[in-house]
C-alpha cells in the first residue's frame, strides 16, 4: 500500500474562514490527518484578476473551472476594489483547531499573489522578507515555528531556495515532480529536502474539462504508481463547491492508501542522501502559466 499526503493549500481569506472548517470536519469523519499550508498575510486575490487581461490561459481557466464560483465575487475583488483582509490573523481559532486535531500546519507564503507573480525575479533578501513576515505571523497567531513551507503557485527560484535554507524549516514542498530530492536552481543547490506534488490537482482536471464521475475515477486511479504520492488540495475548491466530491474521494481511498503528513515523511528523509535535481519551469495540463518542476 502506497503512502498519500494530502497537502492542503489555503490561499485566501474565504479559504481559511469557510473552506478549512469544512475540510477539518470531513477529515475528522474519515480519521485522516493532513498537512495544511496557509498564506499568512493579506488576501490580494483581486490583483490576480489582472492576469485575466494579460494571460490568455488564465481567462480560459477562469471560464472552464468557473473560478468566480470557486472563489466568490468578494475574493475576486480583494486587494483592488475591496481592501485586502488579513488571512491568518482573522481566524486564529481555526488555525489552533487545525493543530489541536493533529494536522500539520505550515506556511504557504505571506502574500500569495505577490510571491506567485514575482518570486522568479525577487532577490534572496526580498524572498527572505516575505518568508520572515509569514514566520512572524505564525509565531504571533499559533506560537512556535512551522516545519514546512509550500511555495505559492509552485513557484521557486535559486533566490527563494537560498532564502528558505536560511529559515527554520525542515523541508519544503514547492514544486511538481515524482520523488523527494534536493533542488538546484542556477548556481544555488538547496540544503533542504524538497517533497514535490506528484499528482494533478482537481482544479487542473476541471481545467481539462473532466467532471462528474469521470473526475472521481481519474483521481482514484491516479494513486498507487509510487511509494509516495502528494496531492495538493485547495481549501477554496475541495473545501468549497467540491467538498462532497472530496468526501467521496476520501471514502474511495480508504484501505487503498496510507495517509500521512508531510512532516512525518520529511522526518524519515536524510537530505544529504537525496538525489540533486534541477528545478525548471514547466506547464501542467489544465493550469495556466508555468510551475516549478523537478527535472528528471
Ligand atoms: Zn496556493
Amino acid at each position: 500500500m502506497g503512502d498519500l499526503v494530502l497537502k492542503i493549500d489555503v490561499d485566501t481569506y474565504q479559504g481559511l474562514g469557510k473552506g478549512v472548517p469544512r475540510l477539518l470536519e470531513r477529515l475528522d469523519r474519515h480519521g485522516i490527518q493532513a498537512s495544511f499550508y496557509v498564506a499568512m498575510g493579506p488576501d490580494n486575490s483581486g490583483k490576480a484578476i489582472r492576469r485575466l487581461f494579460t494571460r490568455r490561459g488564465f481567462a480560459k481557466k477562469m471560464l472552464k473551472s468557473n473560478a468566480v464560483r470557486l472563489y466568490g465575487i468578494r475574493t475576486a475583488l480583494y486587494g483592488t476594489l475591496l481592501p485586502a483582509p488579513q488571512i491568518a490573523r482573522s481566524f486564529p481559532d481555526t488555525l489552533r483547531r487545525t493543530l489541536a486535531e493533529g494536522h500539520e500546519l505550515g506556511i504557504h507564503g505571506h502574500d500569495h499573489v505577490y510571491w506567485h507573480d514575482g518570486v522568479l525575479t525577487l532577490s534572496r533578501q526580498e524572498a527572505r522578507r516575505e518568508i520572515d513576515r509569514a514566520l512572524e505571523t505564525f509565531a504571533d497567531v499559533v506560537g512556535g515555528t512551522p516545519a514546512g513551507f509550500a511555495a505559492p503557485g509552485w513557484q521557486c527560484s535559486g533566490s527563494s531556495l537560498a532564502a528558505l535554507d536560511e529559515g527554520p524549516f525542515r523541508y519544503h514542498s514547492s514544486t511538481r515532480g515524482s520523488h523527494p530530492y534536493r533542488p538546484r536552481a542556477g548556481a544555488i543547490e538547496g540544503r533542504l529536502a524538497e517533497i514535490p506534488t506528484t499528482l494533478p490537482t482537481v482544479d487542473e482536471l476541471l481545467g481539462q474539462g473532466v467532471s462528474g464521475e469521470r473526475l472521481l475515477e481519474l483521481c482514484v486511479n491516479s494513486f498507487g504508481n509510487r511509494d509516495l504520492d502528494v496531492l495538493t488540495v485547495h481549501a477554496e475548491v475541495e473545501g468549497g463547491p467540491y467538498v462532497e466530491f472530496f468526501s467521496r474521494l476520501l471514502e474511495r481511498l480508504r484501505g487503498r492508501v496510507r495517509f500521512r503528513r508531510l512532516v512525518d515523511v520529511a522526518g524519515e528523509l536524510v537530505a544529504n542522501a537525496l538525489p540533486v535535481c534541477e528545478v525548471i519551469q514547466g506547464s501542467r495540463p489544465g493550469r495556466a502559466g508555468t510551475v516549478s518542476c523537478q527535472a528528471i
